[in-house]
């Protein structure tokens, strides 16, 4: 069976958890480093990224982390985990830099600051919702895969799925299948 392994340190994890097992897939909550070895996916979860990245170099995960993520293990970052894999927030280097992108915490107006919205694929439409979400100015050559209206609000650069939104608070299964859909092609 799949395993996927949710980083649990804060944020959104239950949520995450169990769209996994309800997409067919063992999902379990990670938080050390023993935790991270037989995993066939990884998802970092929305919550504070300055929060995040305190804990993970408190409990030493930086490094068996981006170990994990440059295996070309699929990876789903939401939200802060987004923030966490840009290679540029708000102008200064990021704490992973595996994507190519360049964000901007909490800049989103009241439309988008916290709300739901609906997000378009090439593959169907679902709501998700916005949580002082970041922005993501530049996407650089990743490609886009959701969008509402004109703003990308989800990419894939390699293995890695990356999203501005929490789509585990709307039960919104898109990303979480594009992620089990790598693991088979990995
Ligand atoms: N605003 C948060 C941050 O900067 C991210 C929001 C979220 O994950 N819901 O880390």
């Amino acid at each position: 069976m799949v395993t996927v392994g949710v980083l649990a340190l804060q944020g959104g994890v239950r949520e995450h958890q169990e769209l996994i097992e309800s997409l067919g897939a063992r999902a379990i909550a990670v938080k050390k480093e023993s935790q991270l070895h037989d995993l066939d996916a990884l998802i970092i979860p929305g919550g504070e990224s300055t929060t995040i990245s305190k804990l993970i170099d408190a409990f030493d995960l930086k490094q068996p982390i981006a170990a994990l993520i440059a295996s070309n293990i699929p990876v789903l970052a939401t939200c802060a985990g987004l923030i966490l894999l840009a290679e540029e927030v708000d102008g200064k280097p990021g704490f992973f830099k595996n994507l190519p992108i360049k964000v901007t915490r909490n800049a989103y107006g009241a439309q988008l600051a916290s709300a739901e919205a609906v997000v378009d694929y090439q593959d169907g439409s679902e709501n998700a919702a916005f949580i002082r979400a970041p922005k993501i100015l530049d996407f650089g050559n990743s490609e886009v895969i959701g969008r509402v209206a004109d703003e990308v609000v989800a990419i894939k650069f390699g293995n890695i799925i990356g999203a501005s939104y929490h789509p585990e608070l709307t039960n919104s299964t898109m990303l979480h299948r594009k992620l089990l859909e790598l693991t088979a092609s990995n």
